[in-house]
């Protein structure tokens, strides 16, 4: 179901609408020097926003927890400066005052606010009657509902000028990102409200910074709108997230290897092509799924079986045999271990449920 939502185009934020959209800065503003050494170097590289954070929300007490409110007159001068716009996180309603006040020009709600209903009501609260670009992170969670929920809070309090980050989810499991994304998530999203501009953040979902190339490789690829990156004069000294944040060359450099490849629409030439090509894929998904209902229907036979004769379900060892077969199988097709592990564990959890079913109607 699509929402409609009345969002104003970015071009309405006072940026020039050049796709990819950046937004750059520090993790956190930590002295007048480095936010202004930082603005000026990302000036240069032609990037319109400028973002650092003030109020720092971290993991464990007694690390450095931002600035706080003078940090705000330190981004205003960047912004006198160089005439980037500039933006920060609010958490709560006081963070929202002091950011206002001292004219800041975006507005962004961190990943773990978002997952807060509480805290995301109150701050909409605050902002009815004002009208500056907000921007709702993805929640802590993978969980989609909360993350339209946050943004429907905003939009109902009256803001017009929004966007989305998606900044990836933590995850119990040991991935080789910081945050794993989750970009069907985010494709869901796009589906969800379609003139919602996605922005990715490489920085938050690598956590090192040699990734930070090819996550934001991918997320242009999947046609997102923009980029936001950490960037510091010298990461290795940085007070937060050091081992992620890059150089403003360095982010300069990134920018210009990225390839931005256009949207078929733009293609009309090529359509036919891509129209046949999907209509061999869906012909070879009902086959998908001809094959699958065939497999459950084995699979009540043998829950039947199991039932008459008292054989429970779940035989581990069975089961390990078969993922792994498949996985060597999959491997001579040319399939990753990772599409048949997903694919296989699916399929099993599909047919416990069905056998359970059985064994206790
Ligand atoms: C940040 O952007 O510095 C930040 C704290 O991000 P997140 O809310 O995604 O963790
Ligand atoms: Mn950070």
């Amino acid at each position: 179901m699509e929402l409609k939502l009345d969002i104003d185009p970015i071009s309405s934020w006072g940026v020039d609408d050049k796709r990819p959209l950046i937004m750059a800065g520090p993790c956190s503003a930590e002295t007048e020097e480095q936010v202004l050494e930082t603005a000026r170097g990302l000036a240069k590289q032609g990037i319109q926003i400028f973002r650092a954070g003030i109020w720092k929300p971290r993991t464990r007490p007694n690390m450095f927890e931002g600035v706080g409110s003078i940090g705000l007159q330190w981004m205003k001068k960047a912004k006198q400066e160089t005439g980037m716009l500039t933006a920060t996180e609010v958490a709560n309603v006081k963070h929202v005052y002091e950011a206002l006040k001292n004219g800041i020009d975006i507005l962004w709600i961190g990943a773990r606010t978002t997952a807060n209903p509480f805290a995301v009501q109150e701050i909409a609260d605050a902002l009815v009657g004002v009208d500056i670009p907000v921007i709702i992170k993805n929640p802590v969670n993978p969980d989609l509902e909360l993350w339209i929920g946050a943004i429907e809070r905003i939009y109902n309090a009256g803001i017009r000028k929004i966007a989305a980050i998606h900044r990836g989810f933590s995850s119990f499991e040991k991935t080789n990102y910081r945050n794993a994304p989750m970009w069907q998530i985010a494709i869901d999203l796009n589906q969800r409200i379609p003139n919602l501009p996605i922005i990715c953040d490489p920085s938050h979902i690598s956590g090192k910074s040699e990734l930070i190339y090819e996550v934001s490789q991918k997320a242009m690829d999947l046609g997102q709108y923009g980029l936001i990156i950490e960037t510091h004069p010298n990461p290795k000294v940085a007070l937060s997230d050091a081992r992620q944040q890059i150089t403003p060359d360095q982010l300069g450099e990134i920018l210009k290897r990225l390839v931005i490849r256009d949207s078929e629409y733009e293609h009309p030439e090529t359509k036919h092509t891509l129209e046949q090509l999907r209509l061999s894929i869906n012909l070879y998904d009902e086959e998908l799924l001809k094959i699958m209902h065939k497999r459950m229907e084995v699979v009540k036979q043998i829950g039947q079986h199991k039932k008459e004769n008292n054989i429970r379900i779940i035989q581990t060892k069975r089961w390990e045999e078969i993922i792994h077969g498949m996985e060597e199988k999959g491997a001579g097709y040319g399939l990753s271990a990772e599409l048949i592990d997903q694919v296989f564990k699916a399929i099993h959890q599909e047919s416990i449920t069905i056998q359970t079913n059985i064994l206790n109607a």
